[in-house]
């Protein structure tokens, strides 16, 4: 698109000319923070400062059919920042205020362009605590999170990000602003709209602000590392540690042999906190509020443990540097990732007490499939919810396939999902029909054609 063409002309009349990017200068702009060697695809880029702006857009783009595609921090995993060309992207970036914690609510109302670590970042500062966590935080933005119903490492806890949320303004694709920005906890006054946005990948409407809903911070936070041989007994050692903290689990996270040595082998900045020499690693995290006794109780819980077999092997962080040595050998994915020549993500769930049989069909499985370099397994397995990062040598699409095969075909007989938490996109949008029925299909359809009748709004995302 040229700077002299109607859409720019009408464009330059929402936004200041410095907000309305066309031209060469669209190729500093990038899809995702992971291809900045790809120059951005699009007609124009523009970065909105306020919700009327964002509705002007909208009413705009809607008279002239003009397809828009919202870019958060673009750390999603499933493709649904990719672009074709003719989109115009509405970046999120400008609308970045914190625009009010309210300590005596515990709430934090922010526009959606804020970065989640500064969310937490600013919880941290009232004496409060924003629990939504995962390894992006530093660059994916609340409106991202909101629109993906991110999940993360304490989800356990305080559930996925639609829990955490209490208000929400969305702008429709016609232009109508929606309005719900209580900060109440209850709320029956019929539909739960929001809850309708949340997790909608941008299909539905533009997230421009919100409401968070913030907890105390813990006192006391201890981790530690766990060895075991058997997979059974990692639900039998989840009901044994969740029952002795009573209620104070924040995070049970799982790392298979294979993953955990690479995470923390060679090419890794991490010493493996425990050796390397079993099957199967569990990172857990409690909250408490006593430091003295909530060590002690960690403690004493992983010895009996130890004790009655339930698990081979435990060390404990001591240290603050300890805590954070062990969480990053768990964030750190870009250390697998980077041992790929190329790489396929995956994010499925199956109720925990189906995992065992299912992990172990892909990993064996993975193995015949040619061209397959690694598997590494790690994830949320109090959740149900597995991560696979396959290591390819091509990007072959029969590869591809192959690999999407391995992964998704157990999930319908197992009641399964083929998305936990990342979402649809566009790389799982054939197979949505393993996690959903024809008829919850065809109600995800007539909703979108009642927000969006001229489907404008993140086209091709999600649903065909
Ligand atoms: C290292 C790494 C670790 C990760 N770990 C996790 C994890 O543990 N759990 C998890 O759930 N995810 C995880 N992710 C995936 C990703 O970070 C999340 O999906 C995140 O919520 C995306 O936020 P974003 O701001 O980057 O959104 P983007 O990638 O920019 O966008 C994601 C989708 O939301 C839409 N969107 C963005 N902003 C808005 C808005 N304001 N209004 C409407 N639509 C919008 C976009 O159009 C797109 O469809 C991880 C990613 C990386 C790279």
């Amino acid at each position: 698109m040229s700077s002299s063409n109607a859409l720019y002309d009408a464009l330059v009349e929402i936004l200041p000319q410095e907000r309305v990017v066309v031209g060469e200068a669209l190729k500093e702009r990038f899809y995702h923070i992971w291809r900045t060697d790809v120059p951005l695809n699009a007609k124009v880029f523009v970065m909105p400062k306020t919700t009327e702006e964002v509705s002007a857009i909208c009413k705009l783009c809607s008279s002239l059919n003009q397809p828009i595609i919202v870019f958060g921090g673009r750390t999603n995993l499933v493709g649904s920042t990719e672009t074709c060309g003719d989109e115009l992207v509405l970046s999120m970036e400008l609308m970045n205020q914190i625009e009010e914690t309210d300590v005596g609510s515990r709430t934090m109302t922010v526009q959606s362009g804020v970065i989640l670590e500064e969310i937490q970042n600013e919880a941290k500062r009232n004496d409060l605590l924003f629990p939504l966590n995962f390894g992006a935080k530093g660059s994916s933005q609340i409106g991202g999170c909101i629109s993906t119903n991110a999940g993360g490492l304490r989800v356990l806890k305080f559930g996925m990000t639609r829990a955490l949320v209490l208000g929400l303004e969305v702008v429709l694709m016609d232009g109508t602003i929606i309005n719900s920005m209580k900060k109440i906890i209850k709320d029956n006054s019929g539909y739960d709209l929001k809850q309708m946005f949340i997790g909608s990948e941008g299909t539905l409407g533009i997230v421009t602000k919100a409401v968070l809903k913030l907890i105390e911070i813990p006192i006391s936070r201890n981790s530690a590392f766990i060895g075991l041989n058997d997979f059974d007994k990692i639900l039998q050692f989840l009901r044994f540690v969740d029952k002795g903290l009573a209620g104070s689990l924040s995070g049970f996270e799982f790392i298979e042999k294979y993953c955990y040595k690479s995470m923390t082998g060679e090419t890794s900045q991490n010493n493996p906190p425990i050796p390397p020499s079993y099957n199967y690693y569990l990172l857990i995290e409690s909250m408490g509020a006593d430091s003295v006794r909530d060590k002690a109780l960690m403690e004493n819980l992983l010895t009996q443990a130890i004790e009655e077999e339930i698990i081979l092997d435990a060390v404990m962080a001591h240290t603050e540097s300890d805590f954070n040595w062990f969480w990053s050998v768990r964030e750190d994915v870009d250390v697998i990732a980077s041992m790929c020549t190329h790489d396929q993500h995956f994010d499925v769930s199956v109720s925990p007490n189906k995992m065992g049989p299912y992990l172990k069909g892909v990993l064996e499985e993975m193995k015949n499939v040619k061209g397959v370099e690694h598997c590494f397994a790690f994830g949320h397995i109090a959740d149900g919810n597995m991560h696979f990062i396959v290591g390819k040598d091509s990007e072959a699409d029969d590869l591809r396939l192959a690999i999407n095969e391995v992964v998704y075909r157990p999930l319908k007989d197992l009641q399964g999902s083929v998305s936990a938490e990342h979402g649809i996109g566009v790389h799982k949008k054939a197979y949505l029909s393993i996690s959903r029925t024809k008829a919850e299909i065809a109600l995800m359809q007539s909703l979108k054609a009642t927000l969006d009748p001229k489907n404008l709004l993140n086209p091709g995302k999600v649903l065909n």
